[in-house]
């Protein structure tokens, strides 16, 4: 990879990273915002449910304190000696004194522009406007009520005129306009509930929407590029560990290789008692090879070799380059017998026709088959040392360990084929 083309996949990456960075801020500070609206919502809400509930408890007592201070009247005109007046009177001075407060700080909310009533004209109409003018209504009652409540009189008689009017007007408009005046109040109490919870929902939604397009714009695009960096990294490693224990000219795996792979099998084939043979080879008078045709046609039939032993050897045979142009294949559930003869296919192959640039080549082969309680040097050497016999007994032919000549063992050599 060239230096520009490197630079520019560094610049897309900062890119990639200020873009992704910019996206995470914008989404949290979105959510934090929305979670600070839903929370300053709450509270507020919180705080008209308790408003709205005290203010509707006042309006309802109103009418309550309302009845108690006409039925205490009524007792009063009704009762017979000093002391019980004394006491209606005590009770009928305590109800004024409420109604008198409670009315105050309905007043008072009339004028609170936050305030449950100031969405209500009407409300504010009831108090101050006829027919109902319940202030003023309610100020007269009170100044009414309160000469009853202080008078020395011994008590109000029934047929006093001002009496009558008081009791008339309490029980015919106060307790109405009253009951008016609560039943706007729950109106109103519902009303801004209902909408204090729609804005809930809509934060809650909105705060939704904000994770989704998180998840569905930051997160979704972020995990995809993670797994296929991971991927891209994952082939890359696969491609550099295939790289470090690979022969670059040949394809043929290394002397790395061949080190972890032996000791494997040869510690299965003595655990499981299977036949494991190597055969090992080396091109016949290759300094010669590339002191005639050149270096590049020498790497070329190398190459053509490992290409041609690969192509004749199974699946689970093994091919290392074992030296300079020397090799070594391993095969597996493989006994002397079929070993000596892979070996031969293998020197036919090599033998039987030209190599590019119409060099002809032929390679020497020594086989050997593992020996119970035999390390892989121990097996190694044996081959070197029946390769070696094929060379001194004049190249392109088979050698088998533990046939030759000093143990006298009879093995069933193939005849070589003259040398091309
Ligand atoms: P013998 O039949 O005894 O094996 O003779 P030889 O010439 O093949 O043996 P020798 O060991 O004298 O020479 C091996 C040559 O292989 C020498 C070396 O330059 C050559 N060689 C080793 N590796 C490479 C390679 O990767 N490419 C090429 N072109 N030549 C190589
Ligand atoms: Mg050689
Ligand atoms: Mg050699």
């Amino acid at each position: 990879m060239d230096i520009p083309a490197k630079d520019a996949i560094a610049a897309a990456n900062r890119r990639y990273k200020r873009s992704l960075t910019l996206r995470y801020l914008i989404a949290l500070t979105l959510a934090a915002v929305l979670a600070l609206c839903s929370y300053l919502l709450f509270r507020h809400i919180m705080a008209a449910v308790d408003r709205a509930a005290a203010v509707t408890a006042v309006s309802g007592s109103q009418r309550l304190l309302t009845q108690r201070v006409l039925a205490q009247c009524l007792l009063l005109a009704a009762a017979d000696d000093n002391e019980t007046r004394r006491d209606i009177k005590a009770r009928l001075g305590q109800a004024l004194s409420a109604l008198e407060v409670n009315h105050q700080r309905l007043l008072a909310d009339l004028d609170d522009p936050a305030s449950l009533a100031a969405a209500a004209p009407d409300l504010r109409d009831v108090y101050f406007k006829p027919p109902y003018d319940l202030d003023k209504g309610m100020r007269l009652f009170l100044k009414n009520a309160r000469a009853f409540a202080t008078s020395e009189a011994a008590r109000p008689s029934l047929s006093d005129e001002a009496f009558l009017n008081l009791l008339a007007y309490g029980e015919n408009e106060l307790l109405r306009d009253l009951g008016f005046v609560i039943q706007r109040y729950q109106q109103l109490a519902m009303s801004r509930l209902t909408v204090l919870r729609r804005l809930e929902s809509g934060a809650t939604l909105g705060m939704m929407a904000v994770l989704a397009a998180s998840g569905l714009f930051i997160f979704r695009p972020m995990v995809r590029r993670i797994c296929a960096d991971r991927e891209r990294l994952q082939g890359a490693n696969d491609a550099l560990a295939e790289l470090a224990v690979t022969d670059q000219l040949t394809g043929a795996y290394n002397r790395l290789k061949f080190n972890e792979v032996m000791h494997t099998q040869v510690a299965r084939a003595a655990r499981y008692g299977e036949a494991l043979s190597v055969v090992m080879f080396d091109i016949d008078h290759f300094k010669v090879v590339n002191d005639t045709y050149g270096h590049g046609a020498g790497d070329d039939m190398l190459r053509e070799l490992a290409r041609r032993v690969i192509e004749a050897t199974r699946g689970v045979d093994w091919l290392f380059r074992y030296g300079g142009e020397e090799f070594v294949v391993a095969a597996p559930h493989t006994a002397l017998g079929n070993a000596a003869l892979l070996a031969e296919k293998l020197r036919l192959i090599v033998a039987g026709t030209p190599f590019p640039h119409g060099i002809p080549g032929s390679i020497s082969l020594g086989v050997a088959e593992l020996k119970p309680g035999e390390s892989v040097e121990e097996l190694m050497a044996r081959v070197d040392a029946a390769l070696y016999t094929a060379k001194n007994a004049g190249r392109n032919r088979v050698a088998v360990a533990g046939c030759a000549s000093e143990n006298g063992t009879q093995c069933p050599l193939p005849e070589p084929l003259p040398t091309i």
